[in-house]
């Protein structure tokens, strides 16, 4: 494959097709690149590293063994993960990533009938398919220092009956928290009829507790957790809901599918790797404080972020300046609507947000 330019990388980077051939690790037949031609891409949230090199290698030996469904490996999985936090394996259901259930969700609790309540702003798939199905769905905005406003989002529940309440923490696209205290509150005050939803995408790179074991007692709280951040299997596919087995069982009902036997043996080497989630939060950490302070510094303030990306305030069109940062080829996320002047930025490597910061400081010179 010859390697493409800069401009066509620029216009398949959104679909990920880009990263065939232009040295990205990993990438059949890549060409010999400098770091400094090789795109930056800090667009997706994804883990820099990948998957552990335990993961890599279970993933590669389970390959031979691929045309079986191998179902006793997903009971494994699953077991070894309610056992890792506390719960029963009939709270635990394994699926191709956390879309999945989030999918379903929108399709099982939304309906004309049944309104979603979410932040602003927050992760939009689940808000999209149910407003493509017809559902209402109220979005309130974050609080200030970019926790949900749970007040405000139990009156909205109650204003437009809501079958479903999306809370994401670490929210995405901010990485900013909510604190446990405030979703106690909100399972103890948001109406009977509306289930919550806590998406804990995020929740290994934050100091904060989960509030997965309380689906051993609650009925209406779904948690669901990824493979694809921290564990750095995006590409791989695994994801887990938990919840009440009655809330588990509705999931279910829209069909199964078993799961890539690779994603398996992968997630089984990562949860079985004692020190992973420690060195990989503690990296990212130092990294994203090292990167938000060097932006602070010089007057771009971001929402206290404690995941792998963070928002921040570029005081000029958001738009413009993804593609101004895009044309010195690093790749950052975008910007919401109610944000018109923020951006989102992945924490990668060090070398990469290095890269950032120069083109950072390039787009800012060259529009002063
Ligand atoms: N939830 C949140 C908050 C996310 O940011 C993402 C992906 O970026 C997902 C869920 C879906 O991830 P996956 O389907 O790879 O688990």
């Amino acid at each position: 494959m010859t390697a493409p330019s800069r401009r066509s990388f620029l216009q398949l980077a959104g679909t990920g097709l880009a990263l065939a051939g232009l040295g990205v690790p990993g990438a059949a037949a890549a060409a010999p690149r400098t770091a400094a031609d090789t795109p930056v891409l800090l667009n997706f949230n994804e883990c820099p590293y990948g998957p552990a090199p335990a993961a890599q290698v279970a993933a590669r030996d389970i390959v031979a063994g691929s045309g079986r469904y191998l179902f006793g490996l997903a009971g494994e999985l699953r077991d070894l993960f309610a056992q890792q936090e506390g719960l029963g394996t009939a709270q635990v259901r394994l699926y191709p990533g956390s879309s999945e259930p989030l999918n379903r969700a929108a399709i099982l609790w939304t309906s004309s009938s049944a309104g979603l309540v979410v932040a602003d702003p927050t992760f939009e798939a689940l808000g999209d398919l149910a407003a493509a199905r017809g559902a209402t769905v109220a979005k309130i905005a974050l609080r200030a220092d970019g926790a949900h406003d749970v007040r405000a989002m139990a009156a909205a529940a109650a204003r437009i009956n809501a079958g479903l309440l999306y809370l994401c923490n670490p929210n995405n696209p901010t990485g900013s928290i909510t604190p446990a205290a405030d979703i106690a509150w909100l399972l103890a005050n948001k109406p009977a009829q509306t289930r919550v939803l806590v998406d804990e995408a995020y929740l290994q790179y934050s100091d904060q507790r989960s509030v997965i074991g309380q689906v051993m007692q609650r009925e209406d709280l779904i948690v669901l957790r990824t493979f694809s951040k921290l564990y750095g299997m995006a590409g791989l596919r695994l994801g887990v809901a938990a919840a009440h087995p009655d809330r588990l069982r509705e999931l279910a009902s829209l069909g199964d599918n078993p799961l890539p036997v690779t994603a398996l043996a992968a997630g089984l080497a990562s949860l079985r790797e004692p020190t992973l989630v420690a060195q990989r939060k503690a990296e990212n950490t130092r990294v994203r404080q090292a990167t938000v302070g060097w932006l602070g510094a010089r007057g771009f303030s971001c929402v206290p972020s404690e995941a792998n990306c963070f928002v921040v305030d570029v005081k000029r069109d958001g738009t413009a300046f993804i593609a101004a940062m895009a044309e010195r080829g690093v790749v950052i996320g975008r910007s919401w609507p109610i944000w018109p002047q923020r951006v989102r930025v992945t924490v990668g490597t060090e070398a990469e947000m290095a890269r950032f910061r120069d083109a950072f400081a390039a787009v800012v010179d060259a529009s002063s």
